[in-house]
């Protein structure tokens, strides 16, 4: 039965992505395995339309796979500056090297050793070998979970062990083994354009007729989810230090948001009430980030609030002139407004600057 059904799923989508779809991308089609290996590192947790110019940005820069290895950490860092998760740049800069330098440029071309690479999971890997080998891997994201879960009226939910097993073998059941890659290409374009998260077009689908989802009326009710990601709240006071021209910025290092990206000496409280009870007092307490003999509070903004995928940050920046500075300051470094342009910052760093912060000098 099930056989009948993913037979008829397949030829459907087929048709419908051989005349039907309409999508560009400018990835689509592409062989060479460096364009796709960075488009789909790029792809990961990020739309496809945001992701566009960036990829055209990075192939600008660094054409080749040589080149990106070659490039400082920082300047690339710089590049993927505004799209986040920014670990995902980390490895692709390693995994640049690692091909580069240890394996003579040459790139892995079976799903197992793809999957060995840094920042490389069972999705990204069967894209890459499907896309640039012609393998018969089946991708599994967030659109497939959705239009197989739908199309098949699977109720298991999708983040469970379970789930994900039972949604690889189907995908796999699903895949045109011999047109992998316009059949993963098919899938995702459909789950983007078509089968939608919100709005899906189901009275025009070519799938309807046999949609379990559509026919049993419960189309929003699927893919079905465990657990709801849980959302932080994060309460943080940006010190912006002058002194003699120059700006106080530090790396972030530790395993957290922005790690390895810069930002303006930081406190950060625990709760909105510790927060705000902070900003009611002299901001210029905090003796621990400059020497407070000669610091003048010049400005604080008003909250500024960026939300990321687990966490909301809520933030304010104080602008200080300080006369005279430590000798020894906890990994701070100053750099003139010109070297501040050189460097990496969080979308948040960058709302401040916007508000031109620094000008108040
Ligand atoms: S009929 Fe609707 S729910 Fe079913 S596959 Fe088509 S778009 Fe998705």
């Amino acid at each position: 039965m099930l056989k009948n059904e993913a037979k008829y799923f397949q030829h459907k989508l087929m048709h419908w992505h051989e005349y039907f779809n309409e999508r560009q991308l400018p990835w689509k089609g592409e062989k060479d395995v460096y364009r796709i290996w960075l488009s789909e590192i790029i792809l990961q947790q990020t739309r496809a339309e945001q992701g566009w110019k960036y990829y055209e940005r990075f192939l600008k820069t660094y054409p080749t796979i040589q080149k990106l290895a070659k490039a400082p950490i920082d300047e690339v860092f710089k590049l993927w500056e505004g799209l986040g998760y920014y670990n995902r740049c980390r490895n692709l800069h390693a995994t640049a090297q690692k091909i580069v330098f240890e394996l003579k440029g040459r790139f892995p071309d079976t799903y197992e050793t793809i999957l060995e690479l840094k920042g490389v999971g069972p999705y990204t890997a069967a894209a890459i070998a499907s896309f640039a080998y012609d393998l018969p891997c089946a991708v599994v994201d967030g659109n497939v979970f959705r239009v197989l879960s739908r199309f098949f009226g699977e109720e298991t939910p999708v983040d469970s062990t379970k789930g994900k097993k039972l949604f690889e073998q189907l995908a796999q059941q699903c895949l045109a083994k011999d047109d992998a890659a316009p059949y993963n290409q098919a899938i995702m374009d459909f789950g983007a354009t078509v089968c939608k998260p919100d709005n899906p077009l189901c009275s025009t689908c070519p799938l309807k007729n046999k949609c379990v989802a559509f026919n049993q009326k419960t189309v929003m009710h699927l893919p079905v989810k465990e657990k709801q990601l849980k959302q932080k709240s994060r309460w943080f006071v940006f010190y912006v230090l002058e002194h003699q021209q120059k700006i106080a910025v530090q790396q972030r290092m530790a395993k957290d948001v922005w790690q390895h990206l810069y930002q303006f000496p930081l406190i950060e409280f625990s709760s909105e009430k510790e927060w705000k009870i902070f900003l009611k007092k002299d901001v210029l307490q905090q003796q621990s980030l400059f020497a407070v003999q000669g610091a003048e509070q010049i400005a604080v903004t008003k909250p500024v609030v960026q939300k990321l995928s687990h966490q909301t940050i809520h933030a304010v920046a104080v602008a200080v002139k300080l006369k005279r500075i430590k000798k020894q300051t906890n990994g701070v470094e100053w750099k003139s407004r010109d070297e501040l342009k050189q460097l990496p910052f969080p979308q948040i760093i960058h709302q401040f600057m916007k508000r031109k912060l620094m000008e108040v000098f």
